[in-house]
């Protein structure tokens, strides 16, 4: 019988990320799939205080492994901003280019760009909390270049390379994003559950 985890997300992208990872000795379910419909306010002042509220508030509620995450864009020049304020960081959830123009705004004239994307991951796995991180560490561009990605994509450019996340093929942003590096430290810690 595989063993039941939630991944406290109903974003099927990132739900597919994990889940042709974890093999099958998991069955790994998102807030839909165990009824959980209500909105889980995210209101810490930390990726890991927001991705644990995911994780504790699920395992509390239905007594099941869960794992939460949280991840944002950390510009050094705009102390650590947008992070956790990275999805509405010019107001309105989501507006990806309201938000890339607010960034790029805040860094006219500024000569360090440098910056990084960040993941927390907080698993709750018999009631003990487990935090993975994944950092990938670069720069912010002048302007936006390339189509693919989403969010501040266009603008972040990875150390050791000359493109943008937005440039790259999904899976070649997937073997160095930050995103993908804590889901590597938490599917190796699940092996040995
Ligand atoms: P979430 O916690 O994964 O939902 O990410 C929050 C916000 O951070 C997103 O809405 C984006 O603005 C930004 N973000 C997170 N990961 C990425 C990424 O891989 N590329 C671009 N933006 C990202």
């Amino acid at each position: 019988m595989p063993l039941k985890l939630v991944f406290a997300t109903n974003n099927r992208h990132k739900l597919e990320e994990v889940s042709h990872k974890i093999g099958d000795h998991f069955e790994l379910l998102t807030l839909n799939d165990i009824g959980c419909t209500e909105d889980i306010e995210e209101t810490g002042s930390t990726f890991k205080e927001n991705a644990t509220i995911k994780s504790k508030y699920v395992y509390d509620k239905y007594h099941l492994n869960c794992f939460g995450d949280d991840s944002g864009l950390v510009v050094d020049a705009l102390n650590g901003e947008p992070g956790i304020y990275s999805a509405r960081y010019a107001g309105e959830h989501g507006n990806h280019a309201a938000n890339i123009e607010k960034v790029l705004t805040g860094l006219a004239g500024v000569e360090n760009r440098k910056a990084r994307f960040v993941t927390v991951i907080s698993l709750i796995w018999d009631g003990k909390e487990h935090v993975f991180e994944g950092v990938v560490e670069g720069t912010i561009r002048h302007e936006t270049t390339g189509a693919g990605g989403f969010g501040y994509d266009p603008i972040f450019q990875p150390d050791g390379y000359d493109i943008t996340f937005a440039e790259m093929s999904m899976d070649e942003k997937n073997k160095i994003s930050h995103r993908a590096r804590a889901m590597e430290k938490l599917i190796a810690f699940l092996q040995m559950v």
